[in-house]
């Protein structure tokens, strides 16, 4: 008889970090009769705790787990949060056992089972996998939609049926450590250095996100910004199997994706005006084709995009449309937690602008911001940052208000706005300094905005 020996069945497995992820790969693991430990520096919630010891898991908090490492485990699985040069990994690098990510071992119960649809890129990962899956849940298809947010993929491992899609944000956090993950349509939004602290240098970074790539077969899908110099560097210098679509909303690049006469267009055909396309700015309609390119191949039509996007506001915090009140326009861009983010946020706006900046102060400069500010009438700053915006706005003759607090900040920027105003909450700045996440602070400002009288 044919026996099938099974990557992960009968293993001894180190789980570095519980959080979600680890929790859920315990969990399938442990139901494949592998013998399995997991550490974490941090207490861990009671309840999970004793359902993985319900499952005959070990789990040690610790925050000296490396002597707990020998050569008699096969794998190590790193949450992806947890540095490259953590000693375990150090350890297992030494000693010869693989590090491995929670999404390699999802992929190894789910092949065969599903169709994968895979979101990377340095931006626009979280706005694209959300329309890849609303363009989808419109067109009644059975999907489903996790990853780096929301859901693990290793939840969705006894959760799917083969007439399931599933849609995934994959963080260059999980890829690096990914070595069989094979999705059927990729989509790489963008290149750009950010997360060098995490993976050291640019080089790195760039290759571990093409690693997206890797597996792919020759009907497979391949998404790619032609208007992104490193993506096509990339993109070029590597033997990548698979039908290539490409984007840009850059004009005088020849695209399968691109935008004539404000529609955007696939091909020689006219997908959707962009009047009729609630998101704003040229980096929205990127996230857009990359999106089209990645749903028409499952049915998805114009008629799905049109009414996905005549409705679509963004994904919260994100250039979130709040509300108009008494002719001013109120966007949340609490996720904007640096420049580059804030840049963007202001490019997607043609109207006088006022802009709320503030937060965490990393020491990092506001100067990058001057060439995007043609359109700011008025900047309010709070939070440790305060000073130093005050210090940047002086300096290119913006006028600036300092304030305490998110809530003066709002109302100030109210009281000095007129009809067809945006005012933005882009703070280029982590909100540690006063909140616990951006999520917060994005959420006390739409509170402030609907409250508005
Ligand atoms: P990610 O998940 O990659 O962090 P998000 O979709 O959450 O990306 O968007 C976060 C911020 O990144 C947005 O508020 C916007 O400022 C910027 N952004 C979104 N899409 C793009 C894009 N295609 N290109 C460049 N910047 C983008």
């Amino acid at each position: 008889m044919l026996m099938v020996i099974l990557m992960y069945e009968n293993k001894k497995i180190f789980i570095l970090g519980m959080a979600k992820s680890g929790y859920e790969v315990a969990k399938v693991l442990a139901r494949h009769n592998n013998e399995i430990l997991v550490t974490d520096m941090k207490e861990q919630d009671e309840a999970l705790v004793n359902e993985l010891k319900k499952l005959n898991v070990k789990v040690v908090i610790t925050d000296e787990p490396t002597s707990l490492l020998d050569d008699t485990y096969d794998y190590v699985v790193k949450n992806p949060g947890i540095k490259l040069n953590h000693p375990i990994c150090l350890k297992a690098n030494q000693i010869g056992i693989k590090v491995i990510s929670e999404v390699d071992v999802a992929y190894e119960f789910l092949k065969d089972k599903v169709d994968i649809i895979a979101v990377t890129g340095s931006n626009g990962k979280t706005t694209t996998t959300t329309l890849v899956y609303e363009f989808l849940k419109e067109h009644k298809c059975k999907v489903k939609i996790g990853g780096n947010m929301g859901y693990p993929v290793c939840s969705f491992v006894d959760n799917v049926d083969d007439t399931d899609i599933l849609v995934l944000e994959i963080a260059g956090h999980h890829l690096y450590n990914c070595y069989n993950f094979k999705t059927n349509v990729s989509i790489l939004t963008n290149l750009s250095e950010v997360h060098l602290d995490h993976f050291g240098d640019y080089e790195t970074y760039k290759n571990t996100k093409a690693k997206i790539f890797n597996n792919h077969k020759e009907d497979d899908i391949n998404i790619y910004n032609i208007g992104n110099i490193d993506s096509v560097n990339q993109i070029e210098s590597m033997n990548i199997k698979g039908k290539n679509i490409t984007f840009t909303s850059l004009p005088n690049i020849k695209s399968n994706l691109y935008i004539k006469d404000n529609a955007i267009y696939y091909d020689d055909d006219k997908i959707i005006d962009t009047k009729d396309i609630k998101l704003q700015g040229n980096h929205n309609y990127e996230n857009i084709m990359c999106a089209i390119a990645a749903t028409f191949k499952y049915g998805v039509t114009k008629e799905d995009v049109y009414n996905v996007l005549s409705r679509f506001n963004g994904v919260e915090h994100r250039i979130e449309f709040v509300r108009k009140f008494n002719g001013i326009e109120f966007y949340n861009d609490s996720k904007a937690t640096n420049v580059k983010s804030t840049q963007i946020a202001l490019s997607a706006f043609n109207k006088d602008t006022i802009l709320i900046l503030g937060g965490l102060d990393r020491g990092h400069s506001f100067d990058d911001l001057k060439d995007y500010l043609v359109n700011t009438k008025l900047i309010v700053c709070y939070g440790e940052t305060k000073n130093r915006i005050k210090d940047f706005a002086d300096k290119i003759k913006i006028k600036c208000i300092v304030v305490n607090t998110l809530e003066e900040a709002t109302m100030t920027a109210y009281n000095n706005a007129h009809k067809n105003y945006v005012i933005l909450l882009s703070p280029a700045c982590a909100s540690w300094d006063q909140y616990k996440c951006f999520e917060d602070r994005g959420n006390e400002f739409k509170n402030i905005v609907n409250n508005l009288k």
